[in-house]
């Protein structure tokens, strides 16, 4: 079988896991004096990231980002018990910055470097802020990618096929039928692909979903893309 034209590639979950930000945060509120029990900490960075996901699709430039960042502080910090609820906003924001890391998942790297040596263009396409451009940056993903899309620029967002036909455009106009996009979410990124006409790939790094549609592939990692995996 030929390498697709195109792959197109979801970020959170498919290439990058953001580790467990609870550890993180604790330590950096202890060290501003503010110590949190684990427990507060994760229903507090609960709050805020329901309020970032509902919001980061406004941060399409940094201003913006800088505005989003401090009001997702201010959630947290609202929402944080005893001193650390009375620390100033901007450390609080640091605290969270500080504690939010992302990384790839082991294979990542290997398998987009061996797509793309197979003739696969490789654009992501993600429901982000204008960050992931740094945090692609990073991660040393930028560099072996020939695209990336973030909801928040493109100002619309995974479901809408309108992000997967702009994700094309990105790639040099591929056809969708030469395109096959890969996600670890059923609606967003398996529904929305096949409403563009793609073809999906449903990436179930823990075995967790249900059977996909008809001719949906699944896959444990991304190793299932490579050829000899077929
Ligand atoms: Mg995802």
């Amino acid at each position: 079988m030929t390498a697709p034209q195109v792959v197109l590639l979801d970020a959170l979950g498919t290439l990058l896991e953001l580790e467990d930000p609870v550890g993180g945060l604790r330590r950096e509120l202890a060290d501003r004096g503010a110590p949190v029990e684990a427990s507060a900490a994760r229903a507090a960075l609960l709050r805020e990231m329901a309020y970032y996901r509902a919001h980061c699709d406004q941060a399409a430039d940094l201003p913006a980002l800088e505005d989003l960042r401090d009001r997702c502080a201010e959630v947290l910090r609202a929402a944080l018990p005893g001193r650390a609820g009375e620390l100033p906003s901007g450390e609080v924001r640091a605290a969270l910055l500080a504690a939010l890391r992302f990384t790839p998942f082991p294979e990542v790297a290997d398998v987009l470097s061996a797509l793309r040596a197979a003739g696969s263009r490789l654009v992501i396409v993600s429901n982000w802020d204008v960050s992931l451009h740094g945090v692609l940056q990073e991660t040393g993903l930028a560099a072996l990618v020939d695209g990336v899309l973030t909801s928040a620029e493109c100002g619309v967002a995974k479901p809408d096929p309108a992000i997967f036909h702009l994700a094309l455009e990105r790639a040099g106009g591929g056809a969708s039928a030469a395109a096959l996009h890969v996600g670890d979410d059923p609606r967003t990124d398996v529904a929305g692909a096949l409403a563009a006409g793609i073809a999906a790939v449903l990436v179930d790094r823990r075995g967790e979903h249900a059977a996909p549609a008809p001719g949906v592939r699944v896959v444990r990692t991304l190793e299932g893309l490579l050829p000899a995996a077929r």
